[in-house]
């Protein structure tokens, strides 16, 4: 059965950019609500522990460098079959093939710096949750 979290980050490029309240905005129109949220910059050593999937594939000194170049938010949103909902609202992970009115094609620059992050499983949810947050930070 499909799960009802999943944890998002507004990356450093669209906190740049000043869209947390649009990117927000878009994520409660679309019927989810948040249960932990966060301000927060990742340590180069976080970043690589968050994405460690990833160790092996050739972007992943630059995801690093970036995901850590900058002040992120962090949530954990709260929805039935969360984390395919939230895929489709976020859009393709490159900006250039997201559908039209997703949050990557409104936000994002190129296929590295593309505004949001969405887990991939509801397994992958649950360990992003915890990574970011502790159980008296979610409500
Ligand atoms: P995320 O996990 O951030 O939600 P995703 O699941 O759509 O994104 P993944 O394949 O998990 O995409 O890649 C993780 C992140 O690595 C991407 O969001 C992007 O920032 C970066 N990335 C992926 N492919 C490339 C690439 N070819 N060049 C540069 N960066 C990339
Ligand atoms: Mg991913």
């Amino acid at each position: 059965m499909a799960g009802n979290k999943t944890l998002t980050m507004i990356k450093p490029d669209a906190v740049k950019k000043n869209a947390i309240g649009g990117i927000l905005k878009m994520i409660n129109d679309a019927g989810f609500t948040i249960h932990a949220m966060k301000y927060t910059q990742l340590t180069k050593a976080q970043a690589e522990l968050f994405y460690e999937v990833h160790k092996e594939r050739p972007f992943y000194g630059e995801l690093t460098e970036f995901m850590s170049s900058g002040p992120i938010v962090a949530a954990i949103l709260e929805k039935d079959n969360a984390v395919e909902d939230f895929r489709k609202l976020i859009g393709a992970t490159n900006p250039a093939e997201a559908a039209e009115g997703t949050i990557r094609k409104i936000y994002a620059s190129s296929i590295g710096e593309n505004a949001v992050h969405g887990s991939d499983s509801d397994e992958n949810a649950k360990i992003e949750g915890d990574f970011h947050f502790s159980a008296c930070e979610r409500f």
